[in-house]
């Protein structure tokens, strides 16, 4: 009953050449129609991507907003109503990169997912711990302190209108991956924090595993209960890769 989602992450990659072949590849491939498909480019690149990719059921989201809804003084940022104007409909909150090397504090990203709620944006929240953290069994804790923090603030019934990702830090960007298992356990525990606080919504959120999934891994992955399907950094920079990861969501 959940529609998977595979949403591809092109992180700070891409020039305006680089960005209109990517486009072009995207517009050949054949998409399965049960799934959902989403591309995240850097936002100088997002009205080039939503001209380019015009009649393709491929959404177009952000990866990044203020902590405002509205446009003001705010040097460098964009606001989520400029998202919305723009055509965007979703936009990615909490990357750890944004998180780690940035500093976005569990409130800040809190503030964010409800300054892209309150503009009619889907916030994708990211969560997920680092590999000392792994390493000294705080996984769950871990996930659980980033969950709560948006739960606290803004309450359950926020998830309603949003997606999860678990991207376990130590996955990204290098080639390991979570096994199928250990990415299953994280979703479940992610949904069973929702159930306790309302079953309905937790049914009905989709809990997407990002960490180097790639056309080898990601039908594994989706075949878990809890995994509706990924968020997708490096392997999304190549639309062949990206094609058949969204057809193995389907
Ligand atoms: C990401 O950036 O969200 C990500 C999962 O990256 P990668 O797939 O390259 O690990």
């Amino acid at each position: 009953m959940r529609r998977p989602l595979v949403a591809g992450n092109w992180k700070m990659h891409g020039t305006r050449a680089s960005v209109a072949e990517l486009i072009k590849g995207l517009r050949h491939l054949a998409l399965p129609g049960g799934v959902e498909v989403a591309v995240f480019p850097p936002c100088l690149y997002v009205t080039q991507v939503m001209v380019g990719l015009e009649g393709k059921s491929i959404a177009v989201g952000a990866q990044n907003c203020a902590v405002e809804p509205v446009q003001g003084a705010l040097t460098g940022e964009i606001a989520p109503s400029q998202l919305a104007d723009a055509g965007c409909g979703m936009v990615l909150v909490g990357h750890s990169e944004r998180r780690l090397i940035l500093g976005e504090s569990d409130e800040m990203v809190s503030r964010k997912f409800a300054a892209a709620q309150s503009c009619g944006l889907l916030p994708v929240l990211c969560v997920g711990e680092t590999r000392e953290q792994r390493e000294a069994g705080k996984t769950l804790e871990v996930v659980a302190r980033q969950l709560g923090s948006v739960i606290e603030e803004l309450g359950v019934g926020a998830f309603a209108q949003a997606v999860i990702a678990y991207e376990p830090v130590w996955a990204i960007g290098t080639g390991l991956t979570a096994s199928s298992d250990q990415a299953q356990e994280v979703h479940a525990a992610i949904r069973a924090q929702l159930t306790a606080e309302n079953a309905d919504v937790a049914r009905g959120v989709r809990i997407l595993y990002g960490g180097s999934v790639k056309a080898a891994n990601a039908a594994e992955l989706f075949r878990m209960p809890d995994i509706d399907g990924g968020l997708v950094g490096g392997a999304s920079l190549n639309a062949d890769e990206f094609g058949a990861i969204c057809r193995a969501a389907g």
